[in-house]
């Protein structure tokens, strides 16, 4: 029997317990052994029943004298009574529904009895106890499973106990003997950890909750561990492969600077410093751009695209929305276009709905061009900067010689998807490109991603450990703080006749609606409601336009622009708008069941405000009490910057929430970990001192076994 037998062949798990294990993601004796206790209950002190005192949690130890079982009078209730008796005293147990239980319990039998001490007719008795039988002698209570011990107590579902996995998951724990150690000899000794089995062992069945403790903090290491494997190892496998080197053109970076109408802040000097160097390296660049909304990311991405049209590349610029291909389009041509001082480049936008291209053949109006003329013309290398959405690009753009991929707003791509980008392995058309007659082979682009999501640190080093990071920490000068505050129902009058008087100043709102659930349709619904209500009986004499995620891209576009040139005074939306809008006429966000959101994503909902010159106020309304909710939007008024916040989240929320996705195949213990810092620091030293003596891990074979195995069970999101 090996970790990856199915549990099929274990002959004692009938068809209905593995349906009920399947529920559960256990489908091997190795997801079994690996399925581990969430917590323990402490049943190994033994009480004299003399000593059992009411409504404590007592363990006894004694002999059976008596067992019967009858039905209530009511007829409904299967009784269950014995009397347990040892050397100070006796005292009853009773347990209802359990009929089959005379079966298993006889007189003269020794058991252990775990439960409540209750009162029943003047006699204290122990209230449905767990038991164990010992057998008709002196055990040690080491043996036991289900008492007089610390009992793991493990993940449930419907028809599946502890009481069964405790029971089966001991049987199998003689295979952890067979399964090697992939963590090498030394960490393990440097560490101070146990061995896997040992480890696999004490977590189930430990003698202490320290060793309990002990053994889950080794086996998270492992995980981690392995993940970061995953991660770095894909940073350095992209360090074999070939890029463009793109030689900073210093007199051109001066002249881009001296064309802006701002100076750049330190943080977007020094990111663009670090993208530019990468650049000029000869693999490919791998790196994400963090910075808060509206920090300035477009133009250090404008800067990187300059170089790369410089040294005779093409730039690849994909965003999540069309809204968005729209607005950066527009940026781009702005930032690049139409300035004497510099290499003129043409930008080509592509939606589904609409192609645009600007080019100094006719001074940088956008004009409409046909989809086929933008990939004709991009694959003859006349177009510079093709904008788009990711999947418009990747399906349909064929380039003559991209050297540069800008990704806006994914920061939720995996390990995986990213490797697959920056390589394009899978990308028929940028691999065509690539590896195709036009250039040499396997030349592979760089990639710069771009996020406002500040990432916890944590995460960094783990499923986002293949990146390098540029953080931009600033924000542009002379921004205003954003006034935000957290409304209760009572004030909600107040805070709309607030919003009136702002709006007759000439303002706009934004007004968020609540997340239903993840579906379009019901959040299309809700938004719709709160739009009718609000246009009839809040500001019924106001323009309000309304756009949610079940509108056709055109049609998003086209109110978010009329939004823009003021002709509603009131945006309601659902989180469609969260990312990247930029409407600097608006000044407030108000947004609807805040306590349904991350502080995440709230910080981003609230970066729509503040973006022009007027004082900007951010509302929350929320109905709900509960204590972690307005602990965690306090969290967002007073956090200094969106990292902090960041870290607060993960704490408050757990790495589950925050990474999205409770199927995204990491392990638990891993997950619970990601919250300890030091720790993951820690690991990633290890992986770091293993992968650079033996990057392909040919010296640690078992190891190199895990890791692959490892690799195809996860799925970073
Ligand atoms: P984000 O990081 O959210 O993508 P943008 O790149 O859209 O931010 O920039 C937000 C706004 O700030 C834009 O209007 C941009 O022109 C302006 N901006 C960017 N950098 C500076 C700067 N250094 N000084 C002043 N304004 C700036
Ligand atoms: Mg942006």
């Amino acid at each position: 029997m090996r970790l990856d037998t199915p549990i099929e062949q274990l002959e004692r798990i009938g068809p209905i317990y593995r349906a009920r294990l399947h529920k559960l993601g256990i489908k091997t004796i190795g997801n079994l052994l690996f399925h581990i206790p969430h917590r323990y209950q402490d049943y190994s002190q033994i009480t004299p029943i003399r000593d059992a005192t009411l409504n404590d949690i007592v363990t006894v130890q004694g002999k059976i004298l008596s067992i019967e079982a009858s039905r209530t009078w009511k007829k409904h209730l299967h009784l269950t009574e014995a009397i347990i008796q040892d050397e100070t005293s006796a005292i009853k147990a009773v347990w209802f529904n359990q009929p089959y239980l005379s079966q298993n319990l006889k007189e003269e039998m020794y058991v252990l009895l775990s439960g409540k001490v209750t009162l029943t007719k003047d006699s204290l008795c122990l209230s449905s106890p767990v038991y164990e039988i010992l057998g008709d002698g002196e055990i040690t209570k080491n043996d036991t499973l289900h008492t007089g011990r610390l009992v793991p107590i493990y993940p449930e579902t419907a028809g599946l106990s502890s009481r069964w996995l405790r029971y089966v998951i001991h049987s199998l724990l003689p295979i952890a003997d067979n399964i090697p150690d992939y963590l090498p000899d030394e960490i393990l000794r440097r560490q101070d950890i146990p061995e896997l089995a040992r480890a696999l062992k004490t977590v189930h069945f430990p003698h202490s909750l320290n060793d309990a403790e002990r053994a889950k903090k080794r086996l998270a290491f492992g995980e981690l561990f392995l993940i970061q494997t995953v991660a770095l190892k894909e940073k350095y496998r992209l360090r074999q492969e070939h890029a463009p080197q793109i030689t900073t053109d210093v007199e051109l970076a001066k002249k881009f600077v001296a064309s802006l109408p701002y100076a750049l802040t330190d943080s977007q000097r020094a990111t663009t410093w670090e993208i530019l160097q990468d650049m000029e390296k000869p693999y490919p660049m791998n790196r994400l751009l963090e910075g808060d909304v509206g920090s300035g990311k477009t133009v250090v991405a404008a800067f990187a695209a300059m170089q790369a049209i410089n040294a005779g590349y093409q730039v690849a610029f994909m965003v999540p929305t069309e809204i968005l291909a729209e607005q950066h389009f527009r940026a781009l041509t702005a930032l690049l276009c139409n300035k004497k001082t510099f290499a003129q480049p043409s930008i080509a936008a592509l939606t589904s709905s609409s192609h645009k291209k600007t080019s100094r053949k006719i001074s940088y109006a956008p004009f409409v061009i046909s989809k086929e003329r933008v990939g004709k013309e991009t694959l003859a290398g006349d177009i510079d900067i093709v904008v788009g959405t990711h999947a418009l690009i990747q399906e349909t753009v064929k380039f003559k010689n991209l050297g540069l991929i800008i990704i806006d707003e994914q920061h939720r791509f995996g390990v995986e998807q990213r490797a697959a980008l920056a390589r394009q392995k899978d990308g028929p058309t940028l691999r065509e490109n690539r590896g195709g007659s036009v250039r040499p082979a396997k030349i592979i682009p760089h990639l710069l991603s771009m996020t406002a999501t500040p990432i916890p640190r944590t995460l960094s080093l783990t499923i986002f450990g293949d990146l390098d990071l540029s953080l931009i920490k600033q924000f542009p000068k002379g921004r205003k703080q954003i006034i935000s505050k957290l409304i209760p129902p009572a004030d909600r009058y107040e805070a709309y006749r607030f919003i009136e008087s702002q709006i007759h100043e000439g303002r706009q709102a934004f007004v968020i609606c609540p997340l239903i659930d993840e579906s379009d349709k019901l959040d299309a619904k809700a938004a719709t409601k709160e739009f009718e209500k609000l246009q009839k009986e809040i500001f019924p004499h106001l323009k309000i336009a309304l756009i949610h995620g079940k509108m056709k891209g055109k049609e998003k576009e086209k109110i978010m622009q009329s939004f823009k040139e003021k002709e509603a005074d009131i945006l309601v939306a659902t989180s469609v708008v969260e990312v990247g809008i930029d409407v600097p006429n608006a000044s407030v966000m108000i947004i609807e069941g805040a306590d349904r959101f991350g502080l995440a994503q709230l910080y981003q909902f609230r970066g729509r405000v503040g973006r022009g010159e007027h004082q900007s106020y951010c509302f929350l309304f929320t109905d709900s009490s509960a204590k972690t909710t307005s602990q965690r939007l306090k969290a967002l008024l007073t956090a200094k910057n969106s990292f902090e916040l960041a870290e607060k989240d993960l704490e408050i929320r757990g790495p589950g929430d925050f990474i999205g996705s409770r199927q995204s195949g990491i392990p638990d213990l891993a997950m619970a970990s990601l919250t300890d810092f030091e720790f993951v620091k820690e690991v990633r030293k290890e992986v770091e001192s293993v992968l650079t003596s033996d990057p392909e891990l040919k010296n640690n074979h078992l190891l190199r076994e895990r890791y692959e195995n490892f690799r195809r069970e996860i799925h970073f999101e």
